[in-house]
């Protein structure tokens, strides 16, 4: 196996801390605003004729900022804002980027949610998206015009996993001067967006970074000039906005963070053992590492391949009767929780068709091959996980036995 010379994982490890009273953790800065010695200096900070200090919360905070160097570290990019939730992150960025009149080319496979934003709330704006299949390079192209500002894609998309072509899409956007903003929420340290020439890399924190479940949390990770742009008082859309995160959740995010490589590395170690035995079973599942995935080979090429191939499977009941008695089965024989969201230490599991994609209209659902069987599993960390899969083998058994 493949490591990188310059881990993700290693980058955050190396990050040395000294609290306020030499603690190992930083102190958590618990306040709102903070006082300056003369007036002169704050006149400055708010002309943005100065760095380095702290103004006021909605602005930057310290516990916030650590949390952002940690990320853009692992991400590999200059800064970073941190955001109440991952939809703050994706619509301050878009709204950030796109003037009325503007268009966005967008993966037609992306989170629910933003899918939602983008169809239903940006035509107030007079902001238009076209939707399209973004393994697609031609597809891409042939909706490229002079109002284009970004094309937008998800690492691994939701819930189908198809994983982007990075690379080849990022050609294209710098060859229009176009932005590619990059969802990276599924695949943590699995990929570094950046690298392959994304120019904004989003993550919902909520989901494996934060692995608890415990809060909502985003972040934007660019270069400096978009995080001050954003930041801007004047003109920012994260400062007018204002979808701050907390500096009490930020202190524990990062915490949470220092164990992401584990993390990942079990969940995608169980994601694959799962997958395998499942298929060979004989049922429909969609697993990134497996050979059978029309992207196995491309994710090879573009991930770092010491975190494997994710903690996301997708098994495919075929009707909702049965994905729903799967999913009940599961959760009564305590396999996992029947609940939305990803990245838990236990397995989670819903049916993207009628929850996380419900946003995404029947029609729409059935071109891009969103069947309503589906059941999409966030993976857990489960020490036995041959255990598990005798479990799973036994649930799923029993629901086609009807
Ligand atoms: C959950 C999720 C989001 C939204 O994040 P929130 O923290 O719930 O606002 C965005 N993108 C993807 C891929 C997600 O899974």
């Amino acid at each position: 196996m493949k490591k990188k010379k310059n881990s993700p994982a290693d980058k955050i490890q190396d990050l040395q801390y000294f609290g306020e009273f030499g603690g190992v953790n930083p102190s958590i800065a618990d306040s709102t605003t903070f006082t300056y010695l003369a007036g002169k200096t704050m006149h400055d900070v708010f002309e943005g004729n100065r760095e380095g200090c702290y103004l006021y919360s909605r602005h930057t905070n310290p516990s916030t900022s650590y949390l952002g160097q940690a990320i853009a570290e692992m991400e590999n990019t200059e800064g970073s804002i941190l955001t109440s939730s991952g939809m703050a992150a994706i619509t301050t960025t878009i709204l950030e980027l796109c003037n009325s009149g503007d268009e966005i080319i967008s993966s037609q496979t992306i989170y629910g949610g933003s899918f939602a934003f983008m169809q239903n709330y940006l035509p107030k704006y007079n902001i238009k998206t076209h939707f399209v299949d973004t393994t697609n390079l031609d597809e891409i192209k042939s909706k490229i015009n002079k109002k284009t500002k970004l094309i937008y894609c998800e690492t691994m998309s939701n819930p189908l996993l198809e994983v982007s072509d990075i690379r080849s899409i990022s050609k294209l956007a710098k060859t229009y001067k176009i932005k590619l903003i990059v969802d990276n929420t599924f695949t943590p340290m699995i990929f570094t967006p950046k690298e392959l020439g994304a120019d904004i890399v989003i993550h919902s924190l909520t989901k494996f970074i934060n692995g608890t479940s415990d809060t909502v949390g985003g972040i934007i990770c660019s270069d400096e000039e978009f995080i001050t742009n954003l930041i801007d008082v004047n003109s920012g859309s994260a400062m007018l906005l204002g979808p701050v995160m907390d500096s009490m959740r930020a202190a524990s995010i990062l915490k949470n963070l220092r164990t992401l490589h584990i993390r990942m590395k079990k969940h995608s170690e169980n994601a694959k053992y799962l997958s395998e035995k499942i298929f060979k079973d004989g049922i429909c599942v969609i697993y990134p590492g497996l050979k059978n995935h029309p992207q196995n080979q491309l994710m090879l090429q573009q991930m770092n391949q010491e975190f494997g191939f994710g903690g996301m499977l997708v098994i495919d009941m075929k009707t909702k009767q049965k994905a729903n008695l799967l999913m009940e089965e599961m959760q009564a024989k305590n396999l996992g929780y029947l609940a939305v969201s990803l990245g838990f230490y236990k397995t989670l599991f819903s049916a993207p068709s009628h929850s996380t994609s419900s946003e995404i209209p029947e029609n729409e659902r059935k071109n891009i091959g969103l069947s309503d069987g589906l059941v999409r599993i966030s993976i857990g960390l489960d020490n036995d996980i041959e255990r598990t899969y005798k479990l799973m083998r036994r649930c799923i058994e029993k629901v086609n036995s009807f």
